[in-house]
């Protein structure tokens, strides 16, 4: 935590929840910490840095936890029934193909481009990510129960967040949209005070979640939907921010070849590196135009989300002056 203990308002960085897509969260926060970010942080604010919100899958390089739970679909209600995702198991096969056999891959990626053309880009799309609780060892598995990282999050919230009147939580992530561009995807309905203080901070980086110009979709169990209720006493401004990598069939088979190096191996050495290596290509591309968009964005949307904490703070302080003259 930087700043003041005291201080009524909030952002928190946080970096890692897909393990992998830590490498460009984790060089924002170190960036802005060489930046100096503290020395012009306004006194009624404080920033919370939750690097590697998923050390195991950062660590590995994998997406995923210590579990095979994609974290960022865990943060759901486990004591009552899990949601299902029928378009999801009738396609498991094609989801999470041997990638072993060059002949299996490139049928399950037949089966889905048949899908697409069927059902739409979108309806599939939903149906691939929006999170399952019934394979544990596929793509996408949102857990059966809370995972440590999911705990460790409402730890930290309960520790650094609960006092706080004004929250701005920015989850970083990458490997959804254009190459190098930051999208603010809010899981929030537009007409929520949530979405419309986003739109303000951030203006047309905001898109909602299940608008076809987003690079998501609907998700169960995200960690933004959860902060906002794991405070409810406070205005909650919590936002995923996503940076593009390369296309989402690349992205896609590079998760499906290292899911079934992990689960099952069976390949040499040589190849295992490869699988690795590529995962981490699609999740923090290696070129310096990459990197420097990243750095340049994560400062701006760090920037307005300071400046957007400080006007709701001084409006906030100018009616509760104005009610307490009248
Ligand atoms: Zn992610």
């Amino acid at each position: 935590m930087l700043g003041a203990a005291s201080a009524p308002s909030v952002l928190v960085l946080c970096s890692g929840t897909h393990g992998v897509e830590g490498f460009c969260g984790s060089g924002i926060q170190t960036g802005l910490l060489r930046d100096g970010i503290t020395d012009h942080l306004p006194d009624d604010i404080r920033i919370v840095m939750i690097h590697a919100l998923n050390p195991y899958g950062f660590s590995h390089v994998r997406r995923v936890n210590e579990d095979n739970v994609d974290l960022n679909r865990n943060f759901i209600d486990h004591n009552g029934a899990h949601p299902q995702n029928r378009a999801y198991d009738a396609l498991y096969e094609a989801i999470n193909p041997r990638a072993d056999s060059r002949l299996r891959r490139e049928l399950a990626f037949l089966r889905l481009f048949l899908e697409r053309a069927i059902k739409g880009k979108r309806t599939l799309k939903v149906a691939i990510t929006e999170g399952q609780y019934t394979h544990p060892t596929g793509l996408f598995f949102g857990g059966t129960s809370e995972t440590w990282s999911n705990r460790t999050l409402r730890t930290i919230s309960d520790r650094f967040l609960a006092a706080a009147k004004r929250v701005a939580f920015v989850d970083i992530h990458t490997g959804l949209g254009p190459f190098g561009h930051g999208e603010l995807i809010c899981r929030f309905p537009p007409e929520s005070a949530a979405y419309k203080r986003m739109a303000a901070w951030w203006a047309e980086r905001v898109i909602p979640a299940d608008d076809s110009k987003s690079a998501s979709n609907s998700l169960t169990g995200t960690t933004t939907i959860s902060v906002s209720a794991m405070l409810p006493e406070s205005e909650v401004t919590s936002v995923t921010l996503e940076f593009g990598t390369v296309g989402p069939i690349s992205v896609l088979r590079a998760m499906q070849a290292e899911n079934w190096l992990y689960h099952h191996g069976g390949v040499s050495e040589a190849k295992a590196n490869l699988i690795k290596s590529r995962m981490h290509q699609v999740y923090y591309p290696d070129t310096d135009e990459w990197k420097r968009r990243v750095w340049e964005q994560g400062q701006l949307i760090t920037g307005r989300a300071i400046e957007g904490l400080a006007n709701e703070g001084s409006q906030a302080q100018s009616m509760q002056m104005a009610g307490d003259s009248s």
